[in-house]
């Protein structure tokens, strides 16, 4: 039959150079890699049939086994799982690049562990580790049966198989192992291996065991058998004496095959929690997920009344390396019904937000052949996920009351937290007790909005944020100066995705979240403040208006403002639409709807410091002489310095920088012509330029 030869995916080549030859003692996790994958297999034709009960026609009993066979060096692992076609064969086992292969390696190059191989789904290449050479014969019911081989070294083959007994419907890994890992041949290692890595497989794994066992022959028959076998292989034992007359039957021993099953625990989430131990619960999580750490936290319930469940979910310690990649279907929450695996990809169990909780739900409600169409109507579904939320939020409170471990949990999933704000208006507040963020009063810890509130003065109402691309940037803002004289604490949002829970979430306990780089902001002032600021504005309604002329389409309005103290001007936003922070993050985005940016970007309010010398000096210039072209200039120079510094950028940054450059030849007292003038070229500026001032110009 004909043989082809393919080439292994640059990157798999790679891959499986790096097993090859990095020094590695922890080899054993090969044999939990295969058994996982053959699981995923019996996973896969058992839901097919659910729906299908004929494509069991090839075999009903599900088992995995392996079997050891010393003296060829090859350890099996077979299944009678879906199988794979030939096509299959070609693009599951290297040929078709998956995004863990470079993510793997970049994690190994950084440290990462070998064992760590699974979460990447590459966990086949680690056969590698102790075989030398593979054989995968696969038989899929829509395909003939066929051989993958490959000793690595770049290229795989595939062969139609005409050697091998027929599978009927499943595959088998063979390994040929290298001459130094016959231990993996050895029945009590591969007990212990299992049993280590293994337990929760809800399959039986089945170990073919060797045994002696005496078997009564006749005696004929015996000598006959006895030529024909090696002698040292048959031992003659006793007679029995009272069979002793009976000069026919004799008994022997004998080596026989029996197939012993490894896991025969019955499943974890079925025992009562009082019963199990840390470490089984962290075995089972392992086994579940393929992670090599223990979990954060875990939650065992069950629900009883009208609808009847059993759930174990986890919190990881880590999110996984492409945790927010776009639409990849996360495999998270396994669906039993009444013990039966249905699947591990279904949607409605658990909302997205919460995608980096694993565990298991058994239902004992749900009908077992339920399809994908059906669950989304399915209201005991409903049920369930409500309950698997209500469950998340309190093991989140639990995580919560160590300080520590909150903390990890939070860098991992705070903006899971996040987009739950943003999404699920149910549990928004609760949600909002998660939150954390830096604050003015605390930037090397961050707060949550219930400790905020306690530090509260009692005049202070609401809860005041301030957003922006980092701490650096936004913590010596100017929107701060005049809250924080107040004594008034701000919190810091500088995560691209906090403006949109905050804007959702909207108030916390009762008290309004208010952006303090925002119209609008009614800071909590005491009658004499309230008037002093009514008769500023009189006072500087000259200014606002020659300023606001200036400027024209560039701002909204130019007014008189309450929040800063120090800086000369700031520029807000319109209460309900984008931040500076937002029309930043917005811009960055490609393919951004314009017309909607256009509609959202900031209207922007000029907000002037009555009691800063800059801004009463140009006072005094407006009132001296309306036309005094200096205002002009200076106008732009402080709306532009006030872009920078409410977080804005610059439209036109050339023009900016002509007109600061020209600033500082002003202070340096250089003429002009003295600052442009090309060192070859000696041809003066023309005069009538140098008289009139340049600064308009450029506007
Ligand atoms: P992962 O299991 O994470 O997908 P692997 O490298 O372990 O990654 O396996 C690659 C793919 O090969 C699997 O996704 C599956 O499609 C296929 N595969 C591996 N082992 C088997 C098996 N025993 N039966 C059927 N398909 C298999
Ligand atoms: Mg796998």
């Amino acid at each position: 039959m004909a043989t082809e030869s393919f080439g292994f995916q640059a990157e798999i080549s790679q891959l499986l150079d790096l097993i090859i030859n990095t020094f590695y003692s922890n080899k054993e996790i090969f044999l939990r890699e295969l058994i996982s994958n053959a699981s995923d297999a019996l996973d896969k034709i058992r839901y097919a049939s659910l729906t299908d009960p004929s494509v069991l026609d090839s075999g009903k009993e599900l088992y995995i086994r392996i079997t050891p066979d010393k003296e060829n060096r090859i350890l099996s692992i077979r299944d009678t799982g879906i199988g794979m076609t030939k096509a299959d064969l070609v693009n599951n086992l290297g040929t078709i690049a998956k995004s863990g292969t470079k993510g793997f390696m970049e994690a190994l190059s950084s440290g990462a562990d070998i064992s760590m191989i699974g979460q990447f789904g590459v966990g086949f290449y680690s056969a590698y580790l102790v075989a030398e050479r593979v054989q995968f014969i696969s038989k899929h019911n829509d395909d003939e049966q066929y051989i993958w081989e490959s000793s690595a070294g770049g290229t795989f083959t595939i062969t139609a198989d005409t050697v091998n007994p027929p599978l009927g419907r499943g595959s088998e890994v063979r390994l040929y192992l290298k001459e130094d890992q016959a231990e993996y041949l050895e029945e009590k290692r591969i007990k212990d291996i299992v049993k280590k890595h293994s337990e929760f497989i809800s399959y039986p794994i089945q170990l073919a065991v060797v045994k002696e066992v005496e078997k009564e022959v006749e005696d004929e028959e015996m000598e006959a058998e006895e030529e024909k076998k090696d002698e040292s292989k048959i031992e003659e034992v006793d007679e029995d004496e009272d069979k002793a007359k009976d000069k026919k039957k004799k008994t022997i021993k004998e080596k026989q095959v029996t197939n012993e099953e490894l896991n025969k625990t019955k499943p974890i989430w079925t025992r009562n929690p009082s019963d199990i131990t840390q470490e089984e619960y962290s075995a089972f999580y392992k086994s579940l997920t393929n992670d090599w750490e223990d979990h954060l936290a875990v939650k065992h319930f069950s629900v009883e009344g009208q609808l009847e469940f059993k759930a174990i979910l986890f919190v990881p310690k880590r999110a996984p390396f492409d945790l927010f990649e776009s639409k990849k279907k996360r495999n998270n929450i396994k669906l039993y019904v009444r013990r039966v695996f249905i699947m591990d990809d279904c949607e409605e169990l658990i909302p997205e937000y919460l995608n980096f909780i694993k565990g298991i739900v058994d239902s004992e409600d749900l009908p077992l052949n339920i399809s994908r169409e059906t669950l989304q109507q399915n209201k005991i579904l409903k049920v369930i996920r409500k309950n698997i939320v209500k469950k998340c939020m309190d093991v989140f409170s639990e995580i919560a009351e160590d300080k520590d471990n909150f903390n990890k949990f939070y860098e991992a999933f705070g903006k899971n937290i996040k987009l739950g704000i943003h999404e699920d208006s149910q549990n928004r507040s609760k949600l909002a007790e998660f939150l954390r963020f830096y604050s003015t009063k605390s930037s090397e810890e961050m707060t949550s909005l219930k400790d905020y509130i306690t530090r509260m003065p009692e005049i202070q109402k609401s809860i005041y944020y301030l957003t922006g691309e980092s701490l650096a940037a936004v913590k010596e803002s100017p929107f701060l100066e005049v809250l924080k004289k107040k004594g008034f604490e701000v919190l810091l949002l500088v995560d691209p995705i906090d403006e949109y829970a905050i804007t959702q979430l909207k108030e916390f306990e009762g008290k309004k979240l208010v952006c303090v780089s925002k119209e609008g902001l009614e800071l909590e002032e005491t009658e004499e403040e309230k008037q002093a600021r009514e008769e500023e504005a009189k006072q500087f309604s000259d200014l606002c208006s020659m300023m606001k002329e200036t400027l024209g389409d560039k701002v909204e309005k130019v007014v008189v403002s309450n929040r800063i103290s120090d800086s000369p001007c700031v520029l807000v936003t319109g209460q309900f639409g984008w931040s500076s922070n937002m029309e930043r993050i917005m811009k960055a985005q490609a393919l951004r709807d314009s017309s909607m940016s256009s509609y959202m970007a900031s209207k922007k309010t000029l907000e002037l410091n009555p009691h800063n010398a800059i801004v009463r000096e140009l006072k005094r210039k407006v009132a001296e002489d309306k036309a005094d072209k200096s205002v002009r200039d200076l106008t732009y120079l402080l709306f532009e310095t006030a872009l920078l510094t409410s977080g804005f950028s610059l439209e036109d940054p050339s023009s900016f920088s002509k007109r600061i450059h020209r600033m500082i030849s002003l202070g340096l007292d250089v003429g002009e012509e003295e600052e442009s003038a090309e060192p070859t070229s000696a041809a003066p500026p023309p005069a009538a330029e140098a008289s009139t001032s340049a600064m308009e110009e450029i506007d």
